[in-house]
């Protein structure tokens, strides 16, 4: 049995001293590079150089130690005749431990005066090549990369004669494999940084990079901040202002949505995304005089486009939660939604492409800092997607269940009379609850969302949210609302905080009375509990949409209350019987979906 080899090839040499003992008296030769060779001797342990055996010096500074193949021959040679017969051509001995960590990268560049040489420098190359070497060819090599393995390993080695085991040795593969995949990623993330946006011109700054650097996280404190992806180039570029992470959460979250409303129903789709959930969405069906008045849009020069319909039903459904949006369109941008947005108030806008004129409009917009980004519309995510929680990555499948009519089609009802406007509404509050924060609940109707309670750990909060949210809207239609007498001059975002003052009922007063009476040219007669009842009761037709089973029939009740006739929701509570009876008595028609879209 010839000898085994060790080669020692170390950074951080904790425990190396124990490790180097240890190994020679198991008979174990000993090579090592520069530094490791060095510090074994001084301690009375022999060990020879790695140059003994290449019969070339370090060279380069220190750039090349250990690349030779008489040291990657002897670590890459399987147990098998012609490797064997290519050591013994070229004299090489084979090696059976590596032991390997690699030059502090990560630390280096986090220190505050790091020029991009320093880092350079630190780019391990030997270490690497013998890390992955060793571990590839672990059917016959151990490969020690980390100093808390050494004392566990000495022991396998003594007890085993010299083996290890298989799985000893491929557990220690996999961490050798991991170090080395961490110690890429960082040095590719570091150059990203350096390279990827650099020395190009504000205008091109954004503009096919794979990298973008953001002014900060979720919030001010938390810098620095990016957007990147691993290969290729980002899929959207900026055309003005310059996005924060939640633009771009809102931005990329609304625009999946947009698009598959878009598929679904094959009509333009526009969303008014807030804090990563929908506080609107809808597609582009054509707005009667009264709802072009409830949405603002009736005094709009330029005739309604589809699209524009669209956004001015995404926009106007909640219009205080819309207020600050990041908008999201399915089409390119027209004019006369460019105009919608132009009047309110607005964050940033995501679109797969803008019409001259619009980009115009969009570009005067927050004195120049309108964030308008512009998506790639033949772009496709990867199927499976990473997020990093508190420093552990978790992985998972894009959710890339389809929402179409054949969702709808098991009714669990008696009524099972599901009209065509009524499937486009359910695919719209359903779609919409994909790409909103868990748990949720949307009611829909003429294709748009007009409540959707987002984020909230009971269902029948979400339930009573969506609710309330679609009363109010529908209050918003009633006529001393529509016909509210504002002094001239009143901004749309104060309207629209009078107008919720109004139709919520709120108790109002000292100060706060006195300035809500002050928008308005005289005394404004209140809307009665008894009214707001008996016009309530005209919302009939509403489609309702949950993102996970409801656990009781309250839920079922209380979308009754908001006009809902048409409900789904995935089956599978224990509930499930009590729900139908629910829907039946309401004379609903209730389809199970099978399908749980949580989303977080
Ligand atoms: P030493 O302290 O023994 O001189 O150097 C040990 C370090 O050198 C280890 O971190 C190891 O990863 C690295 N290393 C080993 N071989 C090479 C090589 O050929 N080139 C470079 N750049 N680094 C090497």
């Amino acid at each position: 049995m010839p000898q085994h080899i060790a080669l020692l090839s170390v950074y951080d040499k904790t425990n190396l001293l124990g490790l180097a003992k240890g190994l020679n008296e198991s008979g174990v030769r000993l090579l090592g590079s520069g530094g490791t060779a060095k510090k074994i001797r001084e301690a009375g342990i022999p060990i020879e150089d790695v140059s003994d055996i290449t019969k070339a010096p370090e060279m380069l500074g220190g750039r090349v130690k250990t690349l030779h193949p008489a040291v990657h021959g002897g670590i890459l040679a399987r147990s098998i005749p012609s490797d064997q017969a290519d050591l013994e051509a070229q004299s090489i001995s084979p090696i059976s431990i590596v032991v390997c960590n690699l030059y502090p990268f990560t630390q280096t560049i986090a220190k505050p005066n790091c020029t991009l040489s320093d880092a350079i420098e630190e780019i391990d190359i030997g270490g690497v090549t013998l890390l992955r070497a060793a571990a590839k060819n672990h059917g016959r090599v151990s490969i020690l990369s980390d100093p808390v393995d050494y004392d566990g390993f000495l022991s396998k080695w003594k007890e085993g004669k010299g083996d290890v085991g298989e799985g000893e040795r491929a557990r220690l593969a996999l961490k050798a494999f991991e170090q080395t995949a961490r110690y890429d990623a960082a040095i590719s993330g570091y150059f990203r940084e350096q390279y990827a946006s650099a020395e190009l011109s504000v205008e091109k700054r954004f503009a096919d990079v794979q990298r973008m650097a953001l002014r900060y996280g979720a919030n001010p404190h938390q810098k620095p901040a990016q957007a990147f992806v691993d290969e290729g180039k980002l899929p959207f570029k900026t055309l003005c202002g310059s996005p924060g992470y939640i633009n771009l959460l809102d931005a990329l979250n609304s625009y999946a949505l947009v698009r598959e409303l878009q598929e679904a129903l094959n009509l333009p789709a526009a969303a008014s995304f807030k804090h990563v959930s929908p506080a609107g969405a809808a597609v582009g069906i054509e707005l009667d005089e009264t709802e072009k008045k409830v949405y603002g849009v009736d005094d709009l020069k330029e005739p309604l486009t589809p699209l524009a319909a669209a956004y001015a039903r995404a926009r106007g459904a909640d219009r205080m939660s819309s207020f600050g949006d990041f908008v999201a369109l399915s089409a390119p941008c027209d004019l006369a939604t460019a105009r919608i947005i132009s009047r309110e108030v607005s964050d940033g806008i995501i679109a797969p492409g803008y019409s001259p004129e619009a980009l115009d409009v969009l570009r005067k917009k927050k004195s120049g800092k309108y964030c308008v980004l512009e998506i790639d519309a033949t772009y496709n995510p990867p199927l499976i997607e990473t997020k990093q929680v508190y420093g552990i990555s978790l992985q998972q499948k894009r959710n890339d269940a389809k929402i179409d009519a054949s969702l709808f089609s098991n009714l669990v009802s008696q009524n099972k009379d599901l009209p065509t406007q009524a499937i486009t509404d359910l695919i719209v509050a359903t779609l919409a609850l994909k790409y909103t924060q868990s748990n949720s609940v949307a009611y829909a109707y003429h294709g748009a969302i007009i409540g959707i309670g987002a984020g909230q750990q009971s269902r029948i909060h979400c339930t009573r949210l969506a609710g309330g949210k679609a009363d109010l809207w529908w209050l918003r239609h009633h006529p001393r609302v529509i016909n509210l007498p504002f002094k001239k001059g009143v901004k749309r975002a104060d309207k629209a905080n009078a107008i919720d003052l109004y139709v919520s009922g709120e108790e109002l007063e000292g100060s706060e009375k006195t300035h809500w009476e002050s928008l308005f040219e005289g005394k404004v007669e209140e809307l009665s509990v008894g009214e707001k009842k008996e016009w309530l009761k005209k919302l009939v037709g509403v489609a309702c949409s949950s993102d996970a089973f409801f656990p009781f029939p309250d839920n079922v009740y209380r979308a009754g209350k908001s006009g809902v006739k048409y409900l789904c929701a995935p089956g599978g509570s224990v509930m499930d019987q009590e729900c139908i009876k629910a829907a039946d008595e309401l004379g609903m028609v209730f389809a199970h979906t099978e399908l749980r879209l949580f989303h977080h």
